[in-house]
């Protein structure tokens, strides 16, 4: 009898143990309308700083050779500082956001706002301290655009 308590103990504890960990890996709602889906935990989270989420809205090497991705940061969330040897275009869809290219003042991004990064410039994007941030990521000069990353920004 008590060892089929112990184990129904165990069981239950197993429950616990896994609901919880389900919980913590619940995608947290951004409020604000990111029009597109919010998307899964962004793969390329060791790129990054804070907690980011992804959906890609076409894939490279599909039939219109595009890479286009819709990424939301929590607030203060922000990419590591990179480069992409084909540039980038972001289109801002919703939440204030940042960009800085190296040596530059930051940009304070809206609704709206096109950002093209030229090719090889070192930058970061990400979302203000206190917002959160929506922007669809273009990939340009596909095939051989290659992303390089580097290290967290410090602010
Ligand atoms: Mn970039």
């Amino acid at each position: 009898m008590i060892s089929v308590l112990r184990m129904s103990f165990s069981v239950l504890v197993t429950v616990l143990v896994i609901i919880t960990n389900v919980e913590a890996q619940e995608m947290k709602k951004a409020p604000i309308d990111t029009i597109f889906a919010q998307g899964e935990k962004n793969p390329y989270g060791e790129y990054f700083t804070g907690q980011t989420y992804l959906t890609m809205l076409s894939n490279k090497g599909d039939e219109w050779n595009s890479s286009i991705g819709n990424v939301t940061f929590e607030p203060n969330a922000k990419t590591n500082w990179h480069k992409h040897s084909g540039g980038q275009i972001l289109l801002v869809l919703a939440g204030e956001g940042r960009y800085q290219e190296r040596g530059k003042e930051v940009r304070i991004l809206h609704p709206g706002d096109v950002v093209r990064i030229p090719l090889d410039v070192e930058h970061w994007h990400g979302a203000a301290p206190d917002s959160w941030f929506t922007h669809i990521s273009i990939e340009t000069n596909l095939p051989n655009n290659q992303t390089t990353w580097l290290e967290p920004v410090e602010m």
